[in-house]
Order: structure tokens, then sequence, then C-alpha cells
């Protein structure tokens, strides 16, 4: 049996948000099993709490932001990508505002937080969506589809710039991978962009201490890229991010090209509404069960355990 794990310990943080540009304090607490991930505006009245599932999904406009209640909170992918890229079924996130902070723009200040603070198994065996038949979405030149077949995700992004131009990367879901393939890879904008969305008012905390910013012709920021394919990369680090709000592991072969968070969604509700293209499974130990003859590494690694 692979049993849910949360935190050993809570932990906190503070960074300010992308878009407003201020401080907001982040505190994770470890949650008992079948809680899933879910969090909680602590600065509103009432304390609202938003599930993380897509269900809750209330814009992709940039970046993801969730509502339930009247209460929303931006920025989700990058915290929850830690999260379910690390292995953590269940936890309360007590957000003291309305987006997450940027910190560098990667998930891998969330990743080193979450090492430390070490998980713990809770008494309930672990569940997934086990991919039995394939799945796709297609907009123009944009796809995401998933397959039977060993967990993992491949993206494909296709930019005129020259430092982009055409990238692709396959990881496969295990949280060694995660941790140091794809949480250190950080957002990415285009200095036009970026100056057109100060002028709205937003990205008010972006600087080139928290995104990869280009121009015509190459990168703004002095130390340059961490990884030559840093950008395909993040886009992993989204997806995964947004995968989080299935609420349970996907067991299955993800590729996505040109995606983005409005792709993302509707994908899920694509995937929710072919009821016979998957099925929730609870691996178990006892009858020995394999979910598909074309695995080769143990599912307990395959599945960020
Ligand atoms: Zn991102």
């Amino acid at each position: 049996m692979l049993w849910q794990k949360t935190l050993a310990r809570s932990l906190s943080f503070t960074g300010i948000g992308l878009h407003r540009g201020i401080p907001v304090t982040v505190t994770i607490y470890p949650a008992s099993a079948n809680q899933g991930l879910r969090f909680v505006r602590a600065d509103l009245p009432g304390r609202p709490q938003i599930q993380a599932h897509f269900t809750r999904v209330v814009d992709t406009t940039r970046a993801t932001t969730l509502g339930e209640g009247g209460a929303t909170l931006a920025t989700v992918e990058h915290l929850l990508a830690a999260l379910r890229g690390l292995g953590v079924d269940n936890a309360l996130i007590q957000v003291e505002g309305p987006e997450l902070p940027i910190m560098d723009g990667s998930a891998a200040p969330f990743a080193k937080l979450l090492a430390e603070a070490g998980l713990r198994s809770l008494p309930w065996p672990r569940a997934y969506f086990l991919i039995r038949h394939p799945v796709e979405v297609r907009q123009g030149n944009q796809f995401m589809r998933v397959t039977p077949g060993e967990p993992s995700i491949t993206y494909t992004i296709d930019f005129s710039h020259p430092l982009i131009r055409r990238q692709r990367y396959t990881v496969p879901l295990k949280s060694q991978s995660f941790y140091s393939e794809i949480a250190p890879a950080r957002t990415f904008g285009f200095l036009k962009e970026v100056q057109h969305l100060k002028t709205q008012g937003l990205a008010l905390g972006g600087s080139l201490d928290n995104a990869v910013v280009l121009d015509d012709n190459g990168v703004l920021n002095p130390e340059g890229l961490r990884f030559p394919e840093e950008c395909v990369r993040h886009k992993i680090l989204d997806v995964m991010g947004d995968l989080a709000l299935l609420g349970l592991p996907l067991l299955g072969r993800l590729e996505v090209s040109r995606g983005s968070h409005a792709l993302h969604h509707s994908f899920f509700l694509r995937l929710m509404s072919q009821e016979n293209a998957w099925r929730i499974w609870v691996p178990s130990q006892r009858t020995q069960e394999k979910p598909h003859s074309s695995f080769q590494s143990p599912l307990w690694e395959a599945a960020a355990g």
C-alpha cells in the first residue's frame, strides 16, 4: 500500500506577490488524510477556504486563479507544483493576501522549504487517476493529450524569439526529477509585455529577481538562464501545478504543445467528462496489481512517492 502524505511540521514564508507587489505571508500546516490541498484566505473576514480543485478555477489569464464563495486567490500554480511534485497529498495553506508570493519566479524556494520540513505518511492509501484510454484537447495549433503509460510529461513550445524557438522537454513524474530539473525553472516574459502589464497596474512586483525577461535579442537578466531550455521546463512546472487541481496524481503519459493555463483547464474538463478513459485506482501490495503492462519503473517511484 502507498500511503497518503502530509508535511511533518508546519512551515512559513513571506514574499511579494507578482501583480500587487506587496508582501504576502504563507503558512502551510499538515492536514489529515483525504483533505487534499486547501487554501485559507487568512486576511479576509471569516477566513474563507478555497479547495485546490479544477472546479474552483475562476481565471486562467497569465496565471491560475481559484475562487470559492466570493474569495479568490491568484498564482497558485508554482506552490501547487512543488506540493504535488514532492508528493504532498494533504495540506492547509494559509495565505494572508490575494495572491501567492512569486519568490524567484520558480518553485525551487517552495521545494526547498518542503524538503526541509519533511513529509510523513498518513494511515490512508493514496488513490490515483489511472489513464486507460487516450484523451485529447486541440485548439488551433495547441494540444494537450494523455495516453496510458509510464507517468511523464512532454512539453513543446515554439516562439519566434532567437533564444527560445522550438523547445521540447520530457520529464518522468518522480519527485527527484521534479526537484532538480523542473522546480528551479523560472517564469519568463517579454520586455514589451511586461511594460504593457505595468501600464495596466499589473506585474507591479515583477523584476529581474523573479522572472526571466527577454528583449528582442536575448535575456536581460545579468545571470542569464539556469538551463538552456529553462522556458519549456517552466511550462512543465506550470502544468504540474495545474495538474494538482485534479486532486489525485495522474498515472499516464501527458503531452502538451504550446499550452496555456486555459488549455490545461479545458483538458481537465474533457478528461473528467470521458469517464471511461480513466479509473480511480488504489494500488494494493497484496494483489501485486500492475496498472499497465508498459510500466518499467516501480509505481512507488513513478508516482512522485
Ligand atoms: Zn509559471
